[in-house]
């Protein structure tokens, strides 16, 4: 079993110095091999022109597709490099061929843009949304899912990790429930990638989307997508190009056959080049110890936060992840987050406008968000709970 070298990770993330990183869920930092690969192609690009750039990272770009195919335990053909999760679900989400009176199930913590989606087209296509309460636990309720399936039911799309807690959805369980009733299955795994091992085949999902900033610590405007070879006849993208799809004569054109008939022709190059790296260097770390220790300090946040008077942790579910939410009486989580900002903290805030289901359901309007990643230390997390402070 590999250990992880914190000191030489934090050597290689030289914010560290200064800052204490707590906002790994929102945009975390990149390492050096990462930031390098991605300026190397840049200047690549200003010395020989973008498309000469292009043919001479040839090799890397390719591997973008055999480093995914190695994260995730798919086939390289499944896998398309999109410029952000959002679109990947999108992609993915517009392309079934859903039609009046379908149904979709899906969660109460499903991400804000993903329900946004639903509401669109349940609008302009007359579908219909089935939300699956939560359990005592928080995450949602697996007999309930089971139970609120009907004959059109023809998607499940749950967010594994939400955005605004700490708990991981029961996506293998979903997996399972899927299968047996042959429907569709979208993960939004877009928290949930890089910070533990995501294997589709276990899971049993269909389709599956991820950004490259957050746990994955790959640069922004960069996301991909898997989509199994079992259903890629059935998807009709919403819009293709000339990279998706082949103009063959005058009157007719063939749509790729893999997954990167969901790519776009142009596409950010060095972001690609990044991401890849970005992959390999989780890979090289092991996703099996980066969750590890991503949960040892996330739990230890936890005990540390609910003993300070007046903060309360909000986090729900059974199996927790890097994220960790909580209020704090007598001061505003906006207010919280700037304090924190002024002593060099990063940490975020969650809404309400973007969980109107999760967090109506919990009375909250809004909580802090602090998220942890492998190269957090223990000595960040004591100095975060001073600066924090408890209610006077
Ligand atoms: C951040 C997030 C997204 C959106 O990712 P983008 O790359 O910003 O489009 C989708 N789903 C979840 C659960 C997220 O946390």
């Amino acid at each position: 079993m590999k250990t992880l070298d914190i000191g030489r990770l934090r050597a290689d993330t030289p914010a560290c110095e200064k800052l204490i990183h707590f906002n790994n869920a929102g945009s975390s930092l990149m390492p050096t091999p990462v930031y390098r690969a991605v300026l190397d192609h840049l200047a690549l690009e200003q010395t020989i022109g973008g498309y000469a750039a292009e043919d001479q990272a040839c090799p890397i770009l390719e591997d973008f597709y055999d480093a995914f195919a190695t994260l995730l335990n798919c086939d390289r053909a499944e896998i398309a490099y999109v410029e952000n999760a959002t679109r990947a679900w999108d992609m993915a989400f517009y392309s079934l061929p859903l039609k009046e009176g379908d149904r979709i199930l899906t969660v109460e913590a499903e991400y804000v843009s993903n329900f946004l989606a639903f509401l669109h087209q349940a609008r302009r296509r007359g579908l219909e949304i089935d939300v699956v309460p939560s359990d005592a636990g928080g995450q949602l309720d697996l007999n309930a899912m089971e139970r609120m399936i009907t004959p059109k039911t023809r998607l499940i799309a749950i967010t594994h990790v939400p955005t605004q807690g700490g708990l991981v959805n029961p996506a293998e369980e979903v997996g399972k429930i899927a299968r047996r009733h042959g429907i569709t299955y979208l993960l939004d795994a877009c928290q949930s990638v890089g910070q533990m091992p995501l294997d589709v085949e276990k899971i049993g999902c269909q389709l599956l989307s991820g950004t490259g900033r957050k746990f994955l610590r790959g640069p922004r405007g960069t996301g991909f997508l898997y989509v199994s070879k079992d259903i890629i006849d059935r998807l009709d993208p919403p819009f293709i190009d000339l990279h998706a799809a082949n103009w063959t004569d005058a009157r007719n054109f063939e749509i790729r056959p893999d997954a990167r008939r969901f790519e776009n022709w142009e596409s950010y190059v060095a972001g690609r080049v990044g991401l890849r790296a970005a992959v390999g260097y989780a890979l090289a770390l092991g996703l099996d110890q980066i969750r590890d220790r991503v949960s040892m300090l996330a739990d230890r946040l936890r005990a540390s936060l609910s003993e300070l008077p007046g903060v309360k942790v909000q986090d729900l579910g059974r199996v927790r992840s890097g994220i960790v939410t909580f209020t704090k009486e007598g001061e505003q989580p906006r207010d919280i987050q700037a304090r924190l900002d002024a002593a060099d903290i990063a940490v975020s805030v969650s809404s309400k406008t973007s969980a109107q289901l999760d967090f109506g359901r919990r009375g909250l309007s809004q909580v802090v968000r602090a998220s942890v990643h492998y190269f957090n230390t223990e000595d960040e997390i004591g100095r975060f709970c001073e600066a924090l402070g408890g209610a006077k």
